[in-house]
């Protein structure tokens, strides 16, 4: 069994309850939309103790606590000062376990690993779609470094990521991109416990940018950038041949190396939601918030739960998909500390999140624009109409 692996964790749990917290929505997105002491990591070490002792086996009835973890990581954050545990790891082993024994596990994310076999992305796109978005942008065929923006951002946020784009090159960076040829990175897989395809598209993928002689990936999809910075060569068993970069660095390096001149003050106040795939689990908080402090008119106001302590948006662990009401309840929730701020904005840099914190906007049920950082860097260096700011404003695709 892969829990195995971690037997000095699960037994270095010492039930001090940090992880979860004092209040059902204080801490753990999980526990917000279950409810059981099963369903924070806690009960969880419970389970896998007991499984390990051999008085309890994995079965379909626990799927929901399992596959209901939004892998984000707020217990572990709180566990750092208890026992170190680490929940993505062993939520990601329990899940292989199941795939493992031949469980069943949650239709809806059986379904998404069929579809990401068959049509290489999470939507079930011909792979023509990928480029689409990119048709009038030039890139370079024989640049080293690759524009990758994951399965999001090239099929439901394709005028963002253009500006994206647009920007990055007018700050001069020269661009690869895969063109048709892109296929999901494998996230959908390995947080379904599907450890073999995940190894098989780290695999093709690797040696795809080994014969292009890429050097450099930057990708604006968190992820995306863990999956080729960290799964791929726990996969693999060796280090990457080239350097992985979210564009929350590009953009800060954009501002502290004055790439661009920003010329239009953007006049609005704006909070930021910290993605867990580059926050906590990655401990990168400061990039976005220097490139937001850097726009001419923006003023930066905090939710109550920030950095560390960032509740989830409610996309993470594939609970999208697996559990949607429960994805849109906790999407609700974090917009319950969007609208306390007053901000006119809520910005982040990750598509998952915008779109749940979108879905979210919409339980509600109230008006708001959620939008990338990069857009607003756009916007100060005249890339963008300051438009697209303005909240009833709807990108053409
Ligand atoms: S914070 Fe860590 S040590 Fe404390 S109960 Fe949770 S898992 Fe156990
Ligand atoms: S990773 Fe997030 S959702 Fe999962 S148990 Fe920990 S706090 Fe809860």
């Amino acid at each position: 069994m892969r829990i195995e692996e971690y037997k000095d964790m699960i037994y270095a749990c010492g039930r001090c309850n940090l992880c979860h917290g004092t209040d059902f929505d204080e801490r753990c997105p999980e526990l917000f939309t279950q409810y059981w002491e099963s369903s924070t990591l806690r009960g969880r070490i419970a389970i896998a103790r007991g499984i390990l002792e051999g008085k309890l086996d994995y079965s379909e009835q626990m799927a929901e606590r399992i596959f209901g973890c939004f892998m984000c990581g707020r217990c572990q954050e709180e566990c750092k000062k208890a026992a170190d545990i680490s929940t993505v790891e062993i939520t990601k082993a329990m899940r292989a376990d199941f795939v493992d024994r031949g469980i069943k596990i949650p239709e809806a994310g059986s379904k998404m690993v069929d579809t990401v076999l068959e049509s290489g992305n999470i939507f079930a796109d011909s792979p023509a779609v990928h480029a689409k978005w990119a048709e009038d942008l030039e890139f370079k065929r024989d640049a080293k470094t690759l524009f990758y923006p994951g399965c999001l951002a090239s099929h439901r946020f394709k005028e963002k990521t253009r500006i994206l784009v647009e920007t990055m090159q007018a700050a001069g960076y020269e661009l690869n991109f895969l063109g048709d040829k892109q296929r999901c990175c494998g996230t959908p897989y390995w947080i379904t416990g599907r450890v073999s395809a995940a190894k098989d598209t780290a695999k093709t993928f690797v040696n795809m940018l080994v014969e292009m002689g890429i050097d450099e990936v930057i990708t604006p999809c968190p992820s995306c950038f863990r999956a080729l910075d960290e799964e791929y060569p726990k996969l693999l068993g060796t280090e990457m041949p080239f350097r992985v970069r979210h564009t929350s660095e590009i953009l800060r390096d954009i501002v502290e190396k004055k790439k661009l001149k920003f010329r239009v003050s953007i006049d609005k106040k704006v909070t930021y939601h910290d993605p867990c795939e580059i926050g906590r689990l990655r401990e990168i908080y400061d990039p976005a918030r220097k490139v937001l402090g850097a726009l001419p008119g923006v003023e930066l106001i905090e939710m109550k739960r920030n950095r560390e302590e960032a509740f989830c948006c409610g996309g993470g662990g594939g609970v999208k998909i697996m559990y949607e009401d429960h994805s849109n309840k906790v999407a609700k929730e974090r917009i319950g500390d969007f609208i306390e701020t007053n901000a006119d904005l809520l910005t982040t840099i990750c598509p998952a999140c915008e779109m749940n914190l979108t879905h979210g906007t919409y339980a509600a049920n109230i008006e708001a624009r959620v939008i990338d950082v990069a857009e607003l860097v756009a916007v100060a260096a005249g890339i963008v109409d300051k438009e697209i700011l303005e909240t009833d404003y709807f990108p053409d695709d």
